[in-house]
């Protein structure tokens, strides 16, 4: 995944650092503004990360020590370790085949009385169905946080993920569609969430700097609990401004690409591409195949013969369960996870890609289809 970045992110940077304010100020309440727009969401939280997200989320929803989150070990392995930092216990929940994401009978495997939470990850830029899930969580007593690091202009039933959620993650890395160089939000409809993400984004203070400083008396700031410094700096949602503003233009030409994968791979037997769900459309961040069984080269034959002819796809997935940090902790069985993560490849596709160059990605796997 190359970033499309150009000429007029650097100018917005530019400007950001000659007007001087440069930490968190106008241009990242302007950012969460649009994003709020964009996601339909009614609030947007900038912050610095998605892994900050995600911890915060879990903080606002006083996740704890004693209590469980599900959340699926097929991702990246910053899902998992959120739920460490407020020292609960992650319970790894399977996924489904087709999307690679949870669906509400894999966490139902899963949960116990003690599950407090539960991470959806719209892997790859896939929708997880969360209409079902949250109807699921709201029946058990769970509250729902959806990871979408991923899936940035992806769509469930006609609205964007995040719409209508109680509290979603999302990631401004390189390696996902929006870039802001690191950077992350969470979005939310409820209002007391939101005020205390602010808060809790900035040391608990009760007034942010922005405040401060439009005050015409002094404002005597106080803490309220113990927060965290997770602040997006003004540079960042300079970039995230113009990033945004290309977002759409991003996806159309992802799924182009992805459309013509597609229709290059009906003629490579054996090999399966992650497809749209029936309920949604995702962005295509990843666009990854899996070899179905006997397909005669394994997943990191395929990665060899294409770097040799000069061509850099990607392992699928993570699974953290597999990870040396998660050795130690008991998990149910994890077949599919584990199918995922051992035997996908993410092929390349980037906004300034051409035909010929994927017709050479496909050449060298209809070339292994044959051995
Ligand atoms: C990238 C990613 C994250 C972490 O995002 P950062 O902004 O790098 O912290 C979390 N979850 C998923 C599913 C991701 O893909």
């Amino acid at each position: 995944m190359l970033p499309w970045l150009g000429e007029e992110e650097a100018r917005a940077a530019a400007e950001a650092v000659a007007s001087g304010w440069v930490a968190q100020g106008p241009r990242v309440a302007a950012f969460e503004a649009a994003f709020a727009e964009r996601v339909g969401a009614a609030h947007a939280v900038a912050v610095s990360s998605c892994t900050t997200a995600l911890h915060l989320a879990l903080v606002a929803l006083d996740v704890g020590p004693g209590d469980e989150v599900v959340v699926p070990s097929l991702s990246f392995i910053a899902t998992a370790n959120a739920v460490r930092y407020v020292g609960a216990r992650p319970v790894f929940a399977d996924v489904e085949e087709a999307t690679g994401n949870v669906t509400v009978a894999t966490v139902d495997a899963v949960r116990t009385p003690a599950t407090k939470a539960v991470v959806a990850v719209h892997q790859g830029g896939v929708p997880a169905d969360v209409a079902a899930l949250r109807d699921a969580c709201a029946t058990w007593g769970a509250a729902l946080v959806e990871d979408a690091a991923c899936a940035i202009g992806s769509t469930v039933r006609g609205r964007s993920v995040g719409a209508g959620a109680l509290l979603a993650a999302w990631s401004f890395h390189p390696r996902k569609l929006v870039t802001t160089g690191e950077g992350g939000m969470v979005t939310t409809d409820d209002e007391q969430w939101a005020r205390r993400l602010r808060r809790l984004r900035e040391h608990g203070m009760n007034a942010s700097a922005a405040e401060r400083h439009a005050s015409s008396t002094p404002v005597l700031e106080s803490y309220l609990e113990v927060g965290f410094n997770y602040r997006m700096t003004d540079i960042q949602a300079a970039v995230g401004l113009v990033q945004l503003g290309k977002l759409d233009a991003m996806v159309a030409r992802r799924r182009e690409l992805a459309a013509r994968y597609d229709d290059l791979l009906q003629d490579v037997p054996g090999l399966r591409p992650v497809r749209d769900p029936a309920y949604g459309q995702g962005n295509f961040q990843s666009y990854w195949v899996l070899p179905e069984h006997g397909f005669p080269v394994d997943r990191d034959g395929l990665l060899a013969a294409l770097a040799d002819a000069g061509i850099s796809a990607r392992r699928g997935i993570m699974a953290a369960h597999l990870e040396p940090a998660y050795r130690d902790h008991p998990h149910a069985p994890l077949p599919v996870t584990e199918r995922i993560s051992r035997d996908s490849l993410i092929l390349p596709l980037f906004h300034t890609m051409t035909a010929e160059q994927q017709d050479r990605v496909v050449a060298v796997l209809r070339e292994q289809a044959k051995r």
